[in-house]
């Protein structure tokens, strides 16, 4: 991965940049991003760059034989440490990230973008906790005070460290003072789930989100046509990893799920809604933003069909039996201006950690009683 492959970040790529190239880079770096943001290309793109035998001042050669090697997440020198869960039933060691690294090298190679949850659903149906193990930390240790085998540095990439819990208090030392040229990146979703003493020991690149935009440009440069891309960058909602995904199969779902639920809510019917209502708390938190996105989309042409024929509209042929249905309810535009407030307002709730079932429980109700009411006092 070269800085230039990993989408936006510039000021944050400069500035790693010209640390390395001043022989300035601090030897723990913590990297916060939400969901699909990121940081873990980037801080490939930063092990790249420093173990790269030829780099000039802007980039890794991406030829010589640490760069070849680095691209299959098999630099010796390079160790990855992620989330995993225990195998086997019975007693014995836990799991480590050995007994994970092929898998784990094919999902985030396919993926670079993708958290925790996908990796851990990527091996298993059963809903398993992943964590960082005790064993691991002591492997990890035990690896950095080895020598470089290619005689550069020795990197440690901790993916999604919030999994670290109070195992992270093993790896003070290491950070405090480090053998020469070693480097422990940590990349993090939720930073306060970090042990204050890591936080306060390794510098911070908070990584700023992605706007729709920039996910709609990447898109279009991997071909995606203009306008689906515009949709697919709404829906995701700065989650790259999301936006590469939603494909027509989430997007019929979506569709699916919005007609159960309206239906449901037009004809009263607490059975029903209360299956939309599970159907929706099913889903992850990331799913559910890109479905209430989905649903936003859908209201804002109700809103235009009011002075436009849906059969006009960027709509699926379902979607515009959907939109003149709704049309018949005799929705106005300031209902529907209600009912996106609601939608928008669950998904800043959803972004600030308030609690999914709560959310989604109220977003029901209240869009019961905007769509429902015969007359609407101003
Ligand atoms: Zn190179």
């Amino acid at each position: 991965m070269q800085f230039n492959q990993v989408i936006g970040h510039l000021k944050e790529k400069q500035k790693l940049i010209e640390l390395v190239g001043q022989n300035r880079l601090p030897h723990a770096l913590l990297f916060t991003n939400k969901k699909g943001n990121g940081a873990f290309p980037l801080v490939m793109a930063l092990a790249t760059y420093l173990l790269c035998t030829d780099r000039t001042a802007e980039a890794a050669c991406g030829e010589c034989n640490s760069c070849t090697i680095i691209d299959r997440l098999a630099h010796p020198d390079l160790y990855l440490t992620f989330p995993v869960f225990n195998k086997s039933k019975t007693s014995g060691e836990p799991s480590t990230c050995k007994d994970f690294m092929v898998d784990f090298q094919s999902f985030i190679t396919d993926r670079p973008y993708a958290d925790a949850r996908t990796w851990i659903a990527s091996l298993t149906k059963e809903n398993k906790q992943g964590n960082t193990p005790a064993n691991e930390c002591n492997e990890l240790l035990r690896k950095l005070n080895l020598r470089p085998l290619l005689g550069g540095a020795k990197i440690s990439i901790i993916w999604q460290a919030e999994f670290l819990g109070n195992n992270g208090n093993r790896l003070l030392k290491m950070i405090e003072e480090p053998p020469k040229n070693t480097y422990i990146f940590f990349i993090a979703e939720e930073p306060d789930k970090i042990l204050q003493t890591i936080q306060s020991r390794a510098q911070l690149f908070a990584l700023k989100p992605y706007s729709n935009q920039l996910i709609q440009d990447a898109l279009i440069a991997n071909n995606i046509d203009s306008e689906q891309a515009k949709e697919i960058a709404l829906m995701a909602d700065g989650n790259y990893d999301l936006a590469t995904h939603l494909q027509e199969d989430d997007k019929r779902a979506y569709y699916d799920m919005l007609r159960a639920w309206l239906n449901a809510i037009y004809t009263d019917n607490l059975v029903g809604m209360q299956q939309s209502f599970l159907a929706m708390d099913a889903l992850a938190k990331e799913e559910v933003k890109a479905y209430l996105h989905y649903c936003i989309k859908l209201f804002e042409q109700v809103i235009r069909a009011q002075y436009l024929s849906p059969d006009t509209l960027p709509l699926s042929v379902k979607e515009k039996n959907l939109v003149k249905g709704l049309k018949k309810q005799g929705l106005n535009g300031y209902k529907l201006e209600k009912v996106n407030e609601e939608i928008e307002s669950a998904i800043y709730h959803l972004e600030r950690n308030v609690y999914k079932k709560i959310v989604l429980y109220n977003l029901g109700m209240n869009l019961q009683d905007i769509l429902l009411k015969k007359e609407v006092s101003i």
